[in-house]
């Protein structure tokens, strides 16, 4: 069997398809996002999309970057999403090519009520998240049922490019919780402040992750206290993690034991929890 056989939806003039291309590894694209790439005449992408994806979708289709800066607010969405409309108008099959996942933190959700509103037809293909990407790729699991009862996505920007003021932060500090922060350098020391004021051991691991599954990953491991001055040298994309998970890393690092890293044998002890259960 290969892919013709699996009966896809086909990709119709005048649809539009929001679709997550994961966080850049094209190995992390879905089976549908690739269907999408060989069957589109207009691709509108972000940024953060990998240019080993776009290389993917069929030759001379018409590639259009709708790139916007993190953290600013964003004037062109209108634009962009008057842009899906008009292509879409015009009878071509537009694919909307989003990092991660179109309805994670990824304005997927406004772009596909301009669609209704435009009552131009859409399909949604999630993606991988960065933070699921990223954490798999960095040997973080996301949870452990030893350490991590919860896991909290979270965004380090709100609308006004500031650091969301209705976020609980006394549940966020809590713990049993993992947090991936996306968007999270630019206000680091006040996320960091905000955990530790309501109660986050300056103690708890905490990890930066740049560039998650591209060729120039980059991951630092640091105490919560210290987050700020370890993200001085990171350049974003990068998802800010903070638990105990991320200490098992030391033993999870699948990607450094292949470029030959010696790695520690049981850094928190799991030998005994793992007879325990
Ligand atoms: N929809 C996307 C998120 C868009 S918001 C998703 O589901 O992944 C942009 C933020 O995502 C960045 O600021 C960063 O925090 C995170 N991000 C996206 N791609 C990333 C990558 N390859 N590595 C690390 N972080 C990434």
């Amino acid at each position: 069997m290969n892919l013709n056989d699996l009966a896809l939806p086909a990709f119709e003039p005048g649809w539009v398809w929001l679709v997550g291309a994961g966080p850049g590894d094209p190995a992390l694209l879905t089976v549908g996002a690739l269907h999408a790439l060989q069957g589109t005449d207009a691709v509108v992408h972000d940024a953060l999309v990998d240019e080993r994806i776009l290389a993917l979708a069929r030759p001379g289709v018409e590639l259009i970057y709708a790139g916007k800066r993190g953290g600013k607010p964003s004037p062109k969405q209108p634009d962009i999403s008057a842009r899906l409309i008009s292509l879409a108008r015009e009878g071509k099959r537009v694919l909307r090519l989003k990092g991660g996942d179109p309805f994670l933190f990824g304005r997927g959700g406004e772009e596909a009520l301009a669609l209704v509103a435009a009552a131009i037809p859409f399909r949604i293909v999630p993606g991988v998240t960065a933070a699921v990407g990223g954490l798999a790729y960095a040997g973080i699991p996301m949870t452990h049922r030893a350490t991590a009862t919860a896991v909290t996505f979270v965004t380090g920007h709100n609308l006004s490019g500031d650091v969301p003021d209705d976020l609980d932060w006394q549940a966020l500090a809590g713990s049993a919780q993992v947090l991936v922060f996306y968007m999270a350098l630019k206000h680091i020391d006040e996320i960091v402040t905000r955990l530790m004021d309501a109660g986050r051991d300056p103690d708890t691991p905490a990890a930066l992750v740049a560039h998650a599954t591209t060729l120039s990953q980059q991951i630092v491991e640091t105490r919560l206290a210290d987050a700020p001055h370890a993200a001085a040298g990171i350049s974003p994309p990068a998802l800010f993690v903070v638990g105990e998970v991320v200490r098992l890393r030391s033993g999870l690092d699948w990607l450094g034991a292949i470029s030959g890293r010696v790695l520690d044998s049981d850094p928190l002890g799991l030998s005994e929890v793992r007879d325990a259960v």
